[in-house]
């Protein structure tokens, strides 16, 4: 099964792709966490996607699908994954569309967690994230066990520099521009699926498990 998850910044797609991978045994792919880990590691390709991340602008198409596609080359992608923050653009969608086609097949459900732009400054600005092992929190919806520590790794968690207010109204902007046209996209081909992200944690997995079945 292969699965792209939509929706804004903040929306909920990490929280509900991590499940969606525990349940149904598929890797979750973030291209978001995939930067992340190489600006910590200072690789180039951290320095560069770096330069974008910190305005909340989207990294360019061309290094982006690149990335994307020898990852879901890989054998742990052969019966599917989830796909988390990719595709960002419409140029990405295509990319992937014509990747898939090439080998006779295509993305089973794209699901929107759909979520109003209120919401999404509170859900961020308390997001806490491990840049250790990837896990996520938030202050108030999903707080840690012990304060500003992972629950999973023990590291310390941080408040992601994108996640500052002024740059998440810009990526708001952004995700209004060049995301959202995907839903479109997705509902044309016949696969977008959408959920209330604005319910609890469990009740949005619950309805994205009622569509994958
Ligand atoms: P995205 O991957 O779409 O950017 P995240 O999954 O990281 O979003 O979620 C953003 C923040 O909102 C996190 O701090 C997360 O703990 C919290 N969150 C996620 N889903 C919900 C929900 N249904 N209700 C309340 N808070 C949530
Ligand atoms: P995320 O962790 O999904 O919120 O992504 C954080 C940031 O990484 C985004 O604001 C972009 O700058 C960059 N990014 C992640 N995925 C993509 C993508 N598919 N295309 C372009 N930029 C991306």
């Amino acid at each position: 099964m292969k699965i792209v998850m939509l929706g804004a910044p903040g929306a909920g797609k990490g929280t509900q792709a991590k499940q969606i991978a525990g349940k149904y045994g598929l890797p979750h792919i973030s291209t978001g966490d995939i930067f992340r880990a190489n600006i910590k590691n200072g690789t180039e390709l951290g320095k560069e996607a770096k330069k974008y991340m910190d305005q909340g602008l989207l990294v360019p198409d061309e290094l982006t699908v690149r990335l994307l596609l020898d990852r879901v080359s890989r054998e742990d992608c052969k019966n599917g994954y989830v796909l988390d923050g990719f595709p960002r653009t419409i140029p990405q969608a295509n990319v992937l569309d014509e990747a898939l086609e090439k080998l006779g097949d295509q993305i089973d459900y794209a699901i929107d967690v759909d979520v109003p732009d209120e919401n999404i400054v509170r859900r961020m600005s308390g997001r806490r994230a491990c840049l250790s092992c990837g896990a996520t929190y938030h202050v108030a919806y999903a707080p840690p066990k012990k304060e500003g520590i992972c629950d999973t790794c023990g590291s310390e968690l941080v408040l992601r520099d994108d996640d500052k207010p002024e740059t998440v109204q810009n990526r708001l902007h952004v995700y209004h521009e060049q995301t959202q046209p995907l839903i479109d996209f997705y509902a044309r081909k016949g696969v977008l699926r959408t959920v209330d992200g604005t319910q609890a944690v469990e009740d949005v997995f619950e309805a994205i498990c009622k569509i994958l079945g």
